[in-house]
């Protein structure tokens, strides 16, 4: 195969976020993004790399996802770089949801496109877009392969035991209402360069991950397949995050519905968009959060304490899930950067075999690296996520690419 640049495109609601690679060498060519479409307002960011080239702005009304797509197109083109090139093998799609069906990334067609269409219903938020951005990817190269990547794929592989909610078997399944979880080409990329970093095999090591984020994950990991995952039908259960609750009694619902007189709606947005870190102390940044509780703020600290609580729960959770565990590893925002937060989730667990050095965990570095002491049965490790690369290894592998090691 000559051509070997895959575009890997997630397509929000009024947002396109791009990258293209080239995958002969996994180099990045270029990243941008496009937000607020539809409005007076578009603003599309693009970062050339590798080439020179400076970043560039434009702003302005960008009507629709087709308009937003050929002003990318544009882009690139001024650096060599368009849609219509000849070295263009591929362009990878993030699909949120991917329901029970889809375990593997997919060439799109018109029957699988229909199909993630179909899942609307279970992701209301994300898979419109995704769908929106597909077809407008098709109709300006309907000749490349587009290729779904699904969030849920890497979570097929979850046992029935984790995956089904303990309600009504009929009403779950004609409503295909199960755990799918989510964040999953995170947890694959991450427990792959894991694997890289203990110098072994995936198929040797079980992982838990921990993807902290504005959204947050943990799963468990045996053998390169997912056991367990925090997230569920929705991205709403499991982890306390930036805006969502996490776990929490279902009857609460019913209790803001009949007591508080809230609709679903309001019932939505609050556990979505109120809740969690924002809701607890009104600051989602967890930067921010750490400042507040450094100058003696109570609120803030009981946050950063629920959120702590909850993800010591995990992780010991999913250690009984593994029975063994050679890792525990954290990625994304929070999980990357946040050392207080690391030191704070595996304090106390040394009968787990974890513990930190912490001149270790306080270092800052770009690369994937062990935080654990050497003496650590468990290690701990901080290993950067990279959704778009994995998209685009996937997406090429898919169409008969060879990847380089
Ligand atoms: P993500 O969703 O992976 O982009 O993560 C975004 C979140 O990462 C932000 O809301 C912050 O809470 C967090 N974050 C980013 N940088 C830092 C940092 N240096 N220290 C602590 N938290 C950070």
């Amino acid at each position: 195969m000559t051509a070997t640049r895959v575009l890997v495109l997630n397509s929000g609601s009024s947002s396109v976020k791009y990258q293209l690679l080239d995958m002969g060498n996994g180099s990045r060519l270029a990243v941008g993004l496009v937000e607020r479409i539809g409005e007076q307002t578009s603003r599309l960011v693009h970062t050339p790399l590798g080439t020179g080239g400076e970043k560039r702005e434009r702003t302005g009304p960008i009507a629709d996802h087709e308009a937003a797509l050929r002003a990318v197109s544009e882009e690139l083109s001024a650096d060599g770089l368009g849609l219509d090139s000849p070295d263009l093998a591929a362009i990878g799609h993030r699909v949120v949801h991917g329901g029970s069906r889809f375990s593997e990334p997919t060439v799109v067609d018109d029957e699988v496109l229909a199909e993630i269409e179909r899942l609307i219903p279970v992701a209301p938020l994300h898979n419109p877009a995704n769908v929106t951005g597909i077809r407008t990817a098709r109709a300006l190269r309907p000749d490349l392969p587009q290729v779904a990547v699904f969030d849920t794929a890497f979570h097929t592989t979850m046992p029935e035991s984790a995956a089904r909610y303990a309600i009504d078997v009929e009403t779950a399944d004609t409503h295909r209402i199960r755990r799918y979880g989510f964040h999953g080409t995170s947890h694959a990329y991450v427990s792959r360069e894991t694997a890289k970093l203990l110098g072994k095999a995936p198929e040797d090591i079980n992982v838990i991950v921990l993807h902290l984020g504005n959204g947050a994950s943990a799963s468990a990991v045996a053998g390169g397949r997912c056991m367990d995952t925090s997230m569920g039908l929705t991205p709403l259960e499991g982890l306390v995050m930036g805006t969502r609750s996490g776990d929490i009694d279902p009857a609460v619902t019913f209790h803001l519905q009949r007591v508080a007189g809230m609709s679903t709606d309001e019932i939505d947005v609050l556990l979505n968009k109120k809740s969690g870190l924002v809701g607890l102390c009104g600051d989602n940044d967890m930067r921010e959060i750490r400042r507040r509780i450094d100058a003696g703020d109570r609120s803030a600290l009981l946050a950063f304490e629920i959120y702590i609580h909850r993800l010591k729960k995990y992780i010991g959770a999913y250690y009984a899930v593994l029975g063994r565990v050679d890792a525990v590893v954290f990625t994304a925002g929070v999980g990357e950067n946040a050392a207080p937060v690391r030191a704070a989730a595996v304090a106390g667990l040394e009968e787990l075999g974890l513990a930190l050095d912490s001149a270790r965990n306080e270092e800052r570095s770009e690369g994937a690296r062990i935080i654990s002491t050497p003496y650590a049965r468990v290690t701990v490790a901080v290993v950067p996520t990279d959704e778009e690369l994995e998209i685009a290894r996937q997406t090429f592998a898919l169409i008969g690419g060879e990847l380089p090691d």
